[in-house]
């Protein structure tokens, strides 16, 4: 919105129907238990703000952070529907918790004790370790801590636990996942709200998804793990334009540290984008980018602001000329997955790193 276009012509474009379309999906696929859309990290880069608005008039009624501050900032833009925290918050932000009526996670005894000197007593989800030992309480001290916790004064909504490998098919990492539903299961504790299953659990449908499904990743359109997409739609690219093109000639270097160098004469276009940006300096001579629906291979090193591209293959470009650094073009697209493989990482690491200097837009 706004009067201002931006002066460089990059942005995130975020296709919220695509996000409602795959929060559908879920939602059907995992009835009757609902989605809980996982919008921590600013909705995986997307931003939380706009999706979860969207999310919630459509009908959502929870959704899951991972930080007091994601929270707070989702109560100051008009989200009413319950938020979880997954992780840590310090017993002195435990009133303003209480006070925007936000969901807070129980996972040790340590915590309960920093807590138990707060007067004002939050609604809690307790995590369960079944077998992620990141955080949680192991399963045969859940009964005897939720006792402690009522005791005190918490009110006790929910159960969860998370699941370590529902992203893989191999046959030890199904029987791993099976393995921490069962220790889950056993546990014979009353509470409102159970939730298990995170996008690659509630893809899989080999476990009950309980209350809620917690939908991360697959909500934004991309896959965990190696598997496939079916029905879900990618709701990011990220677009910027040409902004100088011209010729190099056979043995001009392209660059900081001249790390390529033209064997012939070549024509070249730099792309106003850069590792400050959330783009990677590991794509520096790999990475493509799309071009009048054609890949364009990077030549040189990523700068913080620019690189360059090939565009001797290309009759006709401009400066100004879309440019395509995650999405389609044409019948050409380059996926987050397609980066992430590049440079050793995986897809939610691509979309959280694009930075806050990209301005999102959303259609
Ligand atoms: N639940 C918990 C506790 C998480 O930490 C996360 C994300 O890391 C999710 C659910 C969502 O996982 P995914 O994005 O794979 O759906």
């Amino acid at each position: 919105g706004g009067d201002f276009t931006e002066s460089r012509n990059t942005f995130a474009v975020i296709d919220v129907r695509n996000y409602i379309h795959n929060l559908e999906y879920f939602q059907e696929k995992c009835a009757p238990a609902k989605v809980m859309p996982v919008i921590k990290a600013n909705a995986y880069g997307h931003g939380a703000v706009m999706l979860a608005k969207s999310a919630e008039k459509w009908g959502i009624d929870y959704f899951a952070v991972a930080f007091l501050e994601e929270a707070i900032e989702l109560r100051k833009n008009g989200i009413s529907s319950d938020i979880l925290v997954f992780n840590y918050v310090e017993p002195d932000f435990l009133t303003i918790a209480v006070e925007n009526n936000i969901t807070i996670t129980m996972y040790s005894w340590e915590q309960l004790e920093k807590y138990s000197v707060v007067s004002k007593k939050p609604k809690v989800h307790v995590n369960v370790d079944t077998g992620m030992n990141r955080v949680g309480i192991k399963p045969q001290h859940v009964k005897d801590y939720i006792f402690k916790l009522k005791q005190d004064g918490f009110n006790v909504e929910g159960l969860y636990t998370h699941f370590a490998v529902a992203d893989s098919d191999d046959i030890e990492d199904i029987k791993f996942t099976e393995q921490q539903y069962k220790l889950f299961e056993a546990i014979d504790v009353d509470v409102s709200i159970k939730h298990v299953c995170n996008s690659a659990a509630a893809i899989a449908g080999r476990i009950p998804c309980h209350n809620y499904v917690r939908v991360g990743i697959a909500g934004y359109g991309l896959m965990p793990g190696k598997r496939i997409y079916r029905n879900l739609k990618p709701v990011l690219s990220w677009k910027t334009a040409v902004s100088h093109v011209k010729y190099i000639e056979k043995g001009e270097s392209i660059s900081y540290g001249r790390t390529f160098v033209a064997d012939k004469r070549m024509k070249v276009a730099t792309i106003p984008v850069g590792y400050a940006d959330g783009y990677w300096r590991h794509l520096s001579n790999k990475g493509e980018v799309l071009i009048r629906g054609k890949r364009c291979r990077i030549l040189g090193r990523v700068c913080m602001d620019q690189f360059v591209v090939d565009v001797s293959h290309l009759e006709n470009v401009n400066s100004g000329d879309e440019v395509v650094l995650i999405g389609e073009q044409l019948n050409e697209n380059i996926s987050a997955e397609e980066i992430a493989e590049l440079v050793g990482t995986i897809n939610y690491e691509v979309t959280c790193r694009i930075s806050e200097r990209v301005p999102r837009i959303y259609r």
